[in-house]
């Protein structure tokens, strides 16, 4: 596989997107995107500008600052992958809370907030070279990408994978409302009317709710080299 080529993967929350997305881009000197953390990052400044709390949400106000609202991407050298910025500000470490993923899915669902992000999604994926991972980025953003992948887990897989991932930041949470995440971002991705999370018809489906991280890449690594 000499020629640069875009690969997009979609999928349910917490399936691993990002995790085989960054070993892929890696693999390949790809450039990764986590459209995932672009979302993220406009919820956590809706969150400081408090137009969005616990059973209120300003739209409105929030659609009226996208203007000022800039997300970029820097390559960490240390950790060998993207740091997510919001106007200038390094927000890795603050864009993972459950706080902010019980609100993403809302914001996520403004159409004015997904054409700000797939402008900039496909501006970066226009020279090829890119993996690229979201909820439509095989049906909306890329839909010419080369490879498509849908990746799927058992609810329960997924939930114990975050909820370690959780854990292990320090961040105090239980199994309980973990899953209660994972299914209710699920449910209202797949539901909203811009864009919905939905399997592309030319995309591979990958269920790896048995599957580890080298046999997942290994199988993916041997469709990009059948391209
Ligand atoms: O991938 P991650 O779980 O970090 O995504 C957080 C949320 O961002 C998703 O639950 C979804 O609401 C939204 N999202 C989206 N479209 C994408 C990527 C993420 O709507 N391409």
């Amino acid at each position: 596989m000499k020629k640069k080529i875009t690969i997009a993967i979609d999928g349910f929350s917490s399936t691993g997107k990002s995790t085989i997305a960054k070993k892929l881009a890696k693999k390949l000197n790809y450039i990764h995107i986590d459209t995932g953390a672009m979302y993220r990052a406009i919820t956590l400044y809706a969150m400081n500008k408090e137009y969005i709390k616990k059973d209120f949400f300003d739209k409105e106000k929030l659609i009226t600052d996208l203007p000022n609202i800039n997300i970029s991407f820097k390559f960490n050298k240390e950790k060998n992958s993207n740091d997510t910025y919001l106007n200038g500000e390094n927000v890795e470490d603050k864009i993972r809370s459950i706080t902010l993923s019980n609100f993403v899915s809302h914001v996520a669902s403004i159409p004015e907030v997904r054409k700000k992000l797939v402008k900039i999604q496909r501006e970066i994926a226009k020279n090829k070279g890119v993996v690229m991972d979201g909820r439509d980025i095989g049906t909306v953003v890329l839909p010419n990408a080369d490879l498509k992948l849908f990746l799927t887990a058992s609810a329960d897989k997924r939930a114990t994978r975050r909820y370690k991932e959780l854990i292990s930041k320090g961040e105090k949470v239980s199994f309980d409302e973990v899953l209660k995440n994972v299914q209710d971002r699920d449910f209202f991705d797949s539901n909203r009317s811009d864009s919905p999370l939905t399997e592309a018809e030319d995309a591979i489906n990958i269920d790896n709710s048995d599957m580890g991280l080298e046999e997942q890449f290994e199988h993916i690594m041997g469709l990009i080299n059948n391209l």
